[in-house]
């Protein structure tokens, strides 16, 4: 069985960035809730669209997220699970449905995030993050991986990512502190750079 890893942290942490070489290198699934809801943002389902919660930074309802993931956990043979669980109950839920090899943390200060966050481009073809300074493509607007264009999330402005952290500290900081208490969260420093940050949790999961 590959491995079933968690990857935790803000807003901008670096979570897709890592969990892509993860996915590579490992062989194993990238399960993200975030691309999952953004490939269905007008799905008209009970709760509304997905996309009248994103726009605004809020959490989509636990429903809407918690299929999505019973779904793509149950279809993989090992993954590495970004973006859920963002809330407590979510965390209960993920409890039920599966266990898990490794609980990573990637730790970014606020300022650091915000910076991140209004500058990240993604390619509109393949899901590739690329960041206006930190992480720029060949050339400007395109991308390096399949020639697609680049562009802004709706949700990466300024005010929607001041909205995103302080939803992040309410309901996302809860389900690192239980992580925490269970003693199962590996903390690393996600200020590092992409390849700095990779060798950290490699050294974490070869052990795992
Ligand atoms: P998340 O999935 O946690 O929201 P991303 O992986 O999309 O985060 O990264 C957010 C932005 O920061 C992207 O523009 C990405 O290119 C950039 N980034 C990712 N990791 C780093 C890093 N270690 N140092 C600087 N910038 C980074
Ligand atoms: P980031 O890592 O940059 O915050 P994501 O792509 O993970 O962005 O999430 C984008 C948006 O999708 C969130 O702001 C939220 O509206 C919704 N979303 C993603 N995952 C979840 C989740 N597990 N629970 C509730 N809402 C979610
Ligand atoms: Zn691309």
């Amino acid at each position: 069985m590959g491995k079933r890893i968690l990857l935790l942290g803000a807003p901008g942490a670096g979570k897709g960035t890592q969990s892509k070489r993860l996915a590579e290198t490992y062989d194993v699934e990238h399960v993200t809730t975030g691309d999952a809801l953004r490939a269905n943002k007008d799905m008209e389902t009970e709760y509304g669209t997905p996309r009248s919660f994103m726009e605004k930074g809020e959490l989509v309802p636990d429903g809407m997220v918690n299929e999505i993931v019973e779904a793509a956990l149950a279809d993989a043979d090992g993954y590495v699970l970004d973006g859920y669980p963002r809330n407590l109950s979510q965390a209960e839920y993920l409890t039920e449905i599966t266990d898990l090899d490794a609980v990573l943390y990637l730790k970014v200060a606020e300022d650091e995030l915000v910076e991140r966050l209004t500058g990240r481009r993604v390619c509109s073809e393949c899901g590739t993050n690329f960041h206006v300074k930190f992480n720029q493509p060949e050339e400007e607007g395109v991308c390096d991986e399949c020639g697609g264009e680049l562009v802004q999330r709706d949700d990466d402005t300024e005010e929607t990512v001041r909205e995103r952290l302080s939803v992040f500290e309410e309901n996302t900081e809860p389900v690192i502190e239980h992580y925490r208490d269970e003693g199962v969260l590996v903390e690393i420093d996600g200020e590092q750079t992409p390849d700095e940050v990779f060798d950290d949790i490699e050294a974490v999961l070869d052990d795992a």
